[in-house]
């Protein structure tokens, strides 16, 4: 009898479960159905010993030193800067837009007040913008949108901007300044020996508290072992067995190439394949970015990898790596929470429990949050491992 079976062995499950054992002495079963730790945080080595982000690049971020303050126990940092281009008609484009961007499509020096004078003239009087096409048409204007945002959109979901929740294109800052880093966040590192390491310390510091069985469904695991409290970070909609239909999920195929420094002396390149870390293409190829994560993580070494992101159906050869945030799936969504909040004994949690776009601060504050609200006033079982 475990004292809890956390499902999914993603950011928010390793965070349950390390709070779950280390603060109240529990003993707990963690279980993924994919072979790794970390969810689409994992993070492994290619053949030539290069930091690779598998599932897409991961840019920690946040404003809450609190979250960094917990982290650290598991993790050093490497502090970087997430510099992203687009690539549209043939040249890089300074992204997010800001005010390089405006003098690259000027072909001159601007200021400050030219451009904001210049987005007031061209955005439109759009007050509330009730989906990502609207949101972006009321801050950057026809010109911007259509170059930038429409065709990535169009590629990354398969939908029309308009469909999708303001939240979607918003979430890029649009700036006057200069600044061209690719979020707002203050605290912008890396952990230092990869997120895989960060998250195998947090399994440590649990000790023999926490059994971990990786290759393993929810599925088979509910009937063979036997627990008081189900804490679960798989898709909702799974969990009651698409009962009310099925939520949307986008999927990707990420494709891993790696250089060893003779392939890239090959192509006149060195230490590098790519100027820029990332790379969006809104308007050509299939997919719709290239990663060359070596350039945030700085690793000392000659060889490099790039990662393309090619998006795709969810369906169930593949993984559900977004929500899709449309009417129709918000609104469904609403009626699995409501099943939810019923469910006696169980905790949902993570993006894909809570068909929330949660970035990785904000998924170990939601975990945090939880079990402060709901486990901290609970019976202490063993001794804890951490004060
Ligand atoms: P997940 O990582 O999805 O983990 C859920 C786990 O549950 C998975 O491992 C899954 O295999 C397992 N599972 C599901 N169902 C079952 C089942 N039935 N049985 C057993 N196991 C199950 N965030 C940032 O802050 N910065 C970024 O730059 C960033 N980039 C991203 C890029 C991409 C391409 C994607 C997809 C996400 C990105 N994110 C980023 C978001 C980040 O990945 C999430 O915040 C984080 O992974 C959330 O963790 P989670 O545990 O909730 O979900
Ligand atoms: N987006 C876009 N053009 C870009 C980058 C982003 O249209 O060059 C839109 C697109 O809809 C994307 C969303 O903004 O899905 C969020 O982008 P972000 O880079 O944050 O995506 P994530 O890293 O979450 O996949």
């Amino acid at each position: 009898m475990y004292d809890a079976m956390v499902v999914g062995a993603g950011l928010s499950g390793l965070v349950m479960a390390e709070r779950l054992c280390s603060q109240l002495g529990w003993r707990c079963l963690l279980i993924d159905r994919r072979e790794h730790l970390g969810g689409n945080c994992h993070d492994a080595p290619d053949p030539n010993g290069v930091l690779t982000h598998l599932y897409g690049p991961h840019y920690f971020r946040t404003n809450t030193p609190e979250l960094v303050n917990y982290l650290s126990r598991f993790t050093a940092w490497h502090r970087t800067r997430y510099a992203v281009r687009s690539f549209t008609g043939g040249r890089y484009w300074s992204f997010p837009i800001n005010l390089k961007t405006f003098e690259q499509l000027l072909g001159r020096e601007s200021s400050q007040d030219e451009f904001s004078r210049w987005l007031d003239e061209h955005k439109l009087p759009i007050t509330e913008p009730q989906n990502s096409e609207e949101v972006m048409l009321a801050s950057v204007g026809v010109e911007f949108y259509e170059k930038f945002f429409k065709g990535y959109t169009q590629k990354q979901w398969n939908k029309e901007p308009r469909s999708l929740h303001p939240s979607v294109c918003g979430r890029i800052p649009v700036r006057t300044t200069r600044d061209d880093g690719y979020v707002d966040e203050s605290f912008q590192a890396l952990p230092q020996d990869g997120y895989t390491a960060m998250f195998e310390r947090m399994v440590d510091t649990c000790g023999a508290n926490l059994e971990v069985r990786l290759g393993l469904d929810f599925c088979q695991a509910k009937d063979t072992f036997s627990y008081r409290h189900l804490i679960y970070t798989g898709p909702i909609d799974e969990y009651f067995q698409v009962c009310y239909g099925r939520l949307e999920y986008r999927s990707l195929r990420f494709e891993v190439e790696s250089h060893s420094a003779r392939s890239l002396a090959q192509q006149g390149k060195s230490g590098f394949w790519q100027p820029y870390l990332q790379v969006n293409y809104p308007n050509s190829e299939q997919y719709t970015r290239i990663v060359e994560i070596k350039h945030a993580t700085s690793q000392n070494t000659p060889h490099t990898n790039l990662v393309r992101e090619y998006p795709q159906d969810y369906t169930q050869d593949n993984e559900p790596y977004y929500p899709v945030p449309t009417d129709r799936n918000l609104a469904l969504y609403k009626k699995y929470a409501a099943l939810a909040a019923e469910e006696k004994g169980t905790t949902f949690l993570g993006r894909l429990a809570t068909y929330a776009y949660l970035n990785m601060d904000q998924a170990v504050a939601l975990a945090l949050e939880t079990f402060s609200a709901k486990f901290s006033a609970q019976p202490q079982q063993r001794k804890p491992r951490l004060a």
